[in-house]
């Protein structure tokens, strides 16, 4: 029996005002004559990078980014790799560098991502980055995470005291989305593939995190009513559609608000990326 219909978070309304007032910001440090420059490095020809790559390349060009997308033969050495990444950090038309992950294998990712100077690190994923979150210190946070707190903040989710439970403990989102909702003073659960009774933990949720690469795992009646519910993931179901990790129909039930697959996080990391470009070129050139 429907409990409750939950309302829909719109991520894709929601990352086009972000994409908005990133691109008021462009234009304001144009005025104070900086050019912010993004570059987004791409190693092999992998195509689902292909087409993330060219997304991010379209949207920070329409905010008004100086864009460059450097594609590299998939046989490229990890010495040539470091070499470019070097000459960008050391460029200082570029405020961003992004390396799309993941790299063709044979490449060191974490040497990688650790040559990519913080300042410049639009990713978030540079050690002293990850460490700033922690700390609460300044730096620059991942992508993703960064929009499921901003989809948050814009349709007036309060966080402070919640129960959260974050379902996946990647480095790219379970973890950081939970430094994150401790920074607002949520008690925060980490849930992973050991967790015992996941049912169980989910229902003691106010806040629920689904970041896992499971469709549908989380199922209606882990959700309980009232809760808020962020899938970020992404599958492709047997149909061929895409699909989270949520039951989305069934956790809409007893949810009060709810991302959906596509349409709901997604969108906004793209979003938060020229956010983060956006901050990265102001505090390089010390425009407030
Ligand atoms: P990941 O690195 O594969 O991590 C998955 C996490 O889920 C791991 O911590 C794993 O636990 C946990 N897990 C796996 N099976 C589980 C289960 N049955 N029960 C509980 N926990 C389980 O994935 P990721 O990079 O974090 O990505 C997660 C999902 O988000 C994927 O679908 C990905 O496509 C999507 N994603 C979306 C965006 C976006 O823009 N919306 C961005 C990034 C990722 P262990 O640590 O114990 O193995």
């Amino acid at each position: 029996m429907t409990t409750q219909t939950a309302k829909t978070i719109d991520g894709k309304t929601t990352a086009l005002s972000v994409r908005e007032d990133v691109a008021k910001r462009v234009t304001r440090l144009k005025e104070h004559g900086v050019s912010p420059g993004l570059t987004v490095v791409l190693v092999g020809e992998d195509p689902a990078s292909q087409v993330y790559v060219r997304n991010k390349d379209k949207a920070a060009t329409k905010a008004g980014f100086v864009v460059d997308t450097k594609k590299l033969a998939a046989t490229t050495s990890q010495g040539d790799l470091l070499a470019v990444v070097k000459s960008l950090n050391a460029d200082p038309a570029v405020h961003g560098i992004l390396v799309q992950l993941p790299l063709p294998k044979g490449l060191d990712e974490g040497e990688v991502v650790r040559a990519i100077s913080p300042a410049k690190d639009v990713d978030g994923l540079h050690p002293d980055n990850v460490a700033a979150l922690v700390m609460g210190e300044e730096g620059l946070i991942p992508c993703t995470p960064a929009g499921c707190i901003e989809l948050c903040d814009r349709y007036g989710i309060e966080l402070e005291g919640k129960q959260a439970v974050v379902v996946g403990r990647s480095m790219l989102v379970g973890k950081p989305i939970a430094q994150l909702l401790l920074a607002r003073n949520a008690t925060v659960t980490i849930a992973h593939s050991r967790t015992q009774d996941l049912k169980a933990v989910c229902l003691g949720a106010d806040v629920i995190v689904a970041a896992v690469g499971v469709a549908k795992l989380v199922q209606g009646d882990w959700v309980k009513p009232g809760a808020v519910v962020l899938d970020v993931g992404i599958n492709r179901g047997d149909d061929g559609k895409l699909v989270g990790d949520v039951d989305f129909a069934a956790a809409s039930d007893n949810a009060s608000h709810i991302t959906p697959v596509p349409g709901g996080v997604g969108p906004m990391t793209i979003a938060m990326l020229l956010s983060n470009t956006a901050t990265a070129a102001a505090r390089i050139a010390g425009v407030g």
